[in-house]
């Protein structure tokens, strides 16, 4: 299928516009029509090979919603014209335990990314979204609920789904402390999720002129980290924190800030080690986690939730060819809060 679309060709270069053929339907595949795309800084880790060595040429992008344009023979679960979510993977083994127990972002053998990997034959590159058009087996797709703005849903792909599957796991709700680390793309569905579900939500930021949008999005309290003393005074008081800062950071003085069994999932992944002082887990038998996205059958119970709750990603909406200068706005915290890719502007 001819797609036009936007791919990194090496580590070091501009993303450029990038014509390729998608693989043709399978029996339980379905086409879509992307409609938004969102910029997720995964996209910039990996484009960049700060994660490691890639796969060029990449065409980065799983945040995706579109709306389908075709089905093949043994697809029951969407018709043409429906909407359709695709996130951050687009296949997995089917019958490892993970998969039997709907968490496929853990397979055992390891989940297929939407791109910067290949399909499970091990040959066909799997390009992501930042394109016109997409092919999807049914089964690692998700509905989209009607009633929410489109260019808003497709960030919930990835940032939506990446902080309501730790706040659910860790229990947060009425009467828990939560604090959210980093207010961007993640941060701020985490800060909508954490709110919705009636915790007390704290973010800790680093830029202070964040903290207007942070009180409209429901933050009931906003702490500056430029100067990180400022945080002794909550030491000992959270019982659940989330760390979704794509820089390096030292972790151990929101690890004090961990009240007994409290836990810190770290979720933003910039590439290096963190160094941990043990002895600050040790005193509170305070926990450090991590956690990935979530899977298909969250996927969908997350969008529900957010049809119900009318929960969207705030979003600069912007065209294919402001893709570059996205980039750089996101690595300098200068997003409000999610840029989206219109796929009509492929
Ligand atoms: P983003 O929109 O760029 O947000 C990251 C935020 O981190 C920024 O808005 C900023 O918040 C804070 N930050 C950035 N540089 C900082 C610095 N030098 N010091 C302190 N804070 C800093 O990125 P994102 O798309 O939300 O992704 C966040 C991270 O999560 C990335 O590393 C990404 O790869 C990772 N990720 C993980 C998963 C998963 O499954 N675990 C899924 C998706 C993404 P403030 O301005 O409020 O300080
Ligand atoms: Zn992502
Ligand atoms: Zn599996």
């Amino acid at each position: 299928m001819k797609t036009k679309g936007y791919a990194a060709l090496s580590a070091k270069k501009a993303l450029e516009p990038f014509n390729f053929d998608r693989r043709n339907l399978k029996d339980n595949d379905v086409a879509l029509e992307v409609l938004y795309a969102g910029i997720c800084h995964s996209d910039i880790h990996q484009a960049r090979e700060e994660w490691g060595p890639a796969i060029f040429p990449m065409v980065p992008g799983h945040e995706i919603v579109g709306r389908v344009i075709e089905v093949a023979s043994k697809v029951s679960k969407f018709k043409v014209g429906d909407l359709i979510g695709v996130g951050v993977f687009i296949d997995s083994c089917r019958k490892c335990s993970s998969c039997s127990a709907g968490l496929e972002q853990y397979c055992v053998e390891g989940m297929t990314g939407t791109y910067n990997t290949y399909e499970r034959d091990g040959k066909t590159i799997a390009f992501g979204g930042y394109c016109d058009k997409f092919v999807i087996d049914q089964d690692y797709a998700v509905h989209v609920p009607s009633n929410l703005d489109l260019s808003g849903v497709a960030p919930l792909m990835c940032a939506g789904i990446t902080l309501y599957s730790p706040l659910k796991n860790w229990g947060a709700g009425k009467g828990k402390k939560v604090g959210i680390m980093g207010l961007g793309g993640l941060g701020h569905m985490g800060l909508k999720f954490a709110h919705a579900l009636g915790a007390h939500t704290t973010v800790f930021s680093h830029s202070p002129s964040k903290e207007s949008d942070a009180k409209a999005m429901g933050a009931d309290d906003f702490v500056v980290t430029k100067d990180i003393t400022a945080l002794k005074p909550m030491y000992k008081s959270f019982d659940l924190i989330l760390n979704t800062i794509s820089a390096d950071i030292d972790l151990d003085p929101y690890l004090q800030l961990l009240k007994l069994d409290g836990t810190l999932v770290v979720i933003g992944l910039p590439g290096k080690p963190y160094a941990i002082n043990v002895g600050t887990l040790l005193d509170q038998r305070r926990s450090l986690t991590g956690s990935m996205i979530g899977g298909v059958a969250e996927l969908q119970e997350m969008l529900n939730f957010c049809g119900e709750h009318n929960i969207v990603s705030d979003v600069e909406v912007i065209k294919s060819d402001y893709i570059n200068q996205a980039y750089e706005r996101t690595v300098a915290s200068d997003v409000k809060y999610r840029f989206v890719i219109d796929g009509k502007s492929f």
